[in-house]
């Protein structure tokens, strides 16, 4: 009777390895997930009419003021988005376009002629930024 309840008790201790053992292989998965995901985070880059650039990462949280001769655009980056929160330009369409997130995707202020772009992490999208690169020069 008493190495029988032993059995038992050995075999759910055994269980409750194999549950723990799991538990921390997918803890493992979901931190290599998000802390990778965090490390190669992806770049909002600014293009402004004076020609300056500005790379903002998505991983940070900040606003940002850029003003040249044509007006000033107040961008915000936030949990790993990026927008025009204020400008001054007649239209606003800018600041109407909201929030964007993903690489390729773009804010554009016409009357500032300046424009945001989203570019991928470096390595994670290597093969289209290349492209773009020789399409634009
Ligand atoms: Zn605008």
């Amino acid at each position: 009777m008493a190495s029988a309840k032993s059995a038992a008790a050995n075999s759910r201790l055994s269980l409750i390895i194999v549950i723990a053992v799991v538990a921390v292989v997918a803890a493992s998965v979901v931190a290599v997930m998000v802390f990778g995901a965090q490390t190669a985070a992806d770049t909002a880059v600014v293009h402004a009419s004076d020609g300056s650039v500005r790379e903002l990462p998505l991983d940070q949280t900040g606003t940002f003021s850029v003003t040249t001769e044509k007006g000033t655009n107040e961008i915000e980056v936030k949990d790993g988005q990026v927008r025009v929160v204020e400008a001054d330009c007649p239209n606003h369409d800018c600041v109407e376009q909201g929030w964007i997130s993903r690489a390729g995707q773009q804010i554009v202020c016409l009357p500032h002629e300046l424009w945001i772009e989203i570019v991928p992490a470096e390595g994670s999208d290597a093969q289209d930024a290349a492209t773009f690169d020789t399409v634009g020069s």
